[in-house]
């Protein structure tokens, strides 16, 4: 109880500081609390989908069928990708826009169980967390929704409904079909193992197949009549190997042999290697990509086989925006953290028998940490947003502390209780700070002078997905 009242003092003092008062928003709260469990069993249904990437039929339909109950109007398939959404509430300014994914990882199959046993052998997995990232903002948007409606306030509250966030580069598309034009301001939020608002940027990432072809001859009856196009892979592979001596440390770069051929005694007439390759600039990644090229058309050269650059996924670092993690930071504080129930306890306790390396304390569930700068190791279409509208984001500790993302641990507690307590955490959070910047116009201002400083005034937002319809098929190997 104490907690709950500092908690709201905390508030009130904190709103007071930034900007006006944004009235009662206990209400915001208690609704999102009432709804909790509602909430919960969306969020668990789109665990169990565990659809990938631009595969979220049902789940996008499920976070449509909720914005659309509530009053909004949705637009359904757009930017070409029959999974994209905007659900639109109220008119004139501010536009506060909001994001919600809902993509799972491939192989990523987990029971929510401390030890590790997939439902579905290979099948896919909700790893990253998303099933509670587009639920979590579904949740804050039909709250602000609400509290819009009973204090009659003006404004448009956009929600985004974002596919293929790993690796499908849905949001790029979005933007290129001028959805994010009239938005003044995004908030969102990811799973994670803390509680703590972003400033930190992420790192750029271009990703592509590479598909070499040749000709098809008997390996050991008629080998100089064929042309290998696995050579063409590895040709390519064994250059950009060489390459890594004389690029910056600090980037990375990955790949994967997609198709190498079917057998040994058959010379492969095509294969597929899939590339990524990531720096924390852009504008360096992208000299970094010719030279990657290169190496594809010098392989085909020199193998006599022919290459094609599909180029599937390209994303931005993420430009943060230092008022707005400020503004959402002292929300986060208001609402708090959460505790575990003894059950809880003992499954994170579990979990973390699992994990390596020094752990944070398992406890700081129910901690706020100062938000950080930097720049982590992980790769975001929200970085081509934050290049757009000024952005903010925070993670919310949906996973056991210690848990990376993308593992079977993260799909373990995000398919059960801390999930959904870390998920509500994050709601509270972005309706509240979307409150915020609906009432306050100094904090749009401020958010975007700051953005406009840190683009420059040069800058011009480029794209190498700029004439390519989305990939919508990324997920499928030949
Ligand atoms: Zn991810
Ligand atoms: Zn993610």
């Amino acid at each position: 109880m104490m907690r709950i009242l500092f908690a709201l003092t905390l508030m009130v003092v904190l709103s007071g500081a930034l900007g006006a008062q944004v009235g009662d928003t206990r209400s915001v709260l208690a609704s999102i609390d009432a709804r909790a469990e509602a909430y919960t069993d969306i969020a668990m249904k789109i665990w169990s989908f565990a659809e990938v990437g631009y595969q979220e039929t049902r789940s996008s339909a499920l976070l449509q069928e909720q914005l659309a109950d509530a009053g909004f109007t949705v637009s359904a398939g757009v930017a070409e990708i029959p999974t994209a959404f905007v659900a639109t509430w109220g008119s004139g300014q501010p536009v506060i826009g909001i994001v919600g994914e809902f993509d799972a990882l491939p192989g990523l199959s987990q029971a929510a169980s401390p030890e590790r046993k997939p439902i579905v052998e290979n099948g896919p997995g909700h790893g990253c967390g998303h099933h509670l990232f587009g639920t979590a903002s579904t949740a804050a948007a039909i709250a602000v929704k609400d509290w819009m409606a009973a204090n009659k306030r003006g404004g448009t509250l956009k929600f985004f409904g974002t596919p293929a966030e790993e690796g499908g580069s849905g949001k790029v598309y979005m933007i290129r079909a001028g959805l994010f034009d009239d938005v003044d301001a995004v908030v969102a939020w990811h799973a994670g193992d803390r509680n703590a608002v972003s400033a930190s940027s992420t790192l750029a990432n271009i990703t592509a197949k590479v598909r070499f072809r040749g000709v098809s001859a008997h390996a050991s009856s008629a080998p100089h009549r064929g042309r290998s196009a696995l050579d063409g892979v590895e040709a390519m592979n064994a250059m950009v190997n060489l390459m890594r001596e004389h690029i910056p440390s600090d980037a990375r770069i990955h790949y994967v042999i997609t198709n190498g051929g079917q057998a040994p005694n058959v010379v492969p007439d095509f294969a597929e290697v899939y590339y990524y390759a990531r720096h924390h600039d852009m504008r360096v990644l992208d000299g970094l990509w010719e030279r990657i090229t290169n190496a594809a058309h010098g392989a085909a050269l020199g193998t006599d086989t022919k290459v094609e650059i599909d180029i599937t996924g390209s994303v931005w670092n993420v430009l943060p925006n230092e008022h707005l993690a400020r503004v959402m930071h002292s929300h986060l504080e208001a609402v708090g953290g959460f505790e575990y129930t003894p059950a809880e306890r003992g499954f994170a306790e579990s979990i973390r028998t699992t994990l390596d390396g020094t752990l944070p304390a398992i406890d700081t569930t129910n901690q706020i940490m100062a938000p950080q700068g930097g720049v982590g190791s992980a790769s975001t279409d929200m970085g081509d947003v934050s290049w757009r509208v000024p952005t903010v984001q925070m993670t919310a500790a949906t996973w056991v502390p210690g848990t990376p993302a993308h593992s079977w641990q993260a799909v373990a507690a995000g398919g059960m209780s801390i999930g959904a307590k870390g998920m509500i955490v994050a709601a509270k959070t972005m309706a509240l700070t979307v409150i915020d910047l609906m009432s306050n116009p100094t904090h749009i201002q401020r958010a975007r002078a700051e953005f406009d400083k840190s683009r420059g005034s040069d800058f011009k937002y480029s794209t190498r997905l700029a004439d390519r319809k989305p990939a919508l098929d990324y997920r499928k190997n030949p």
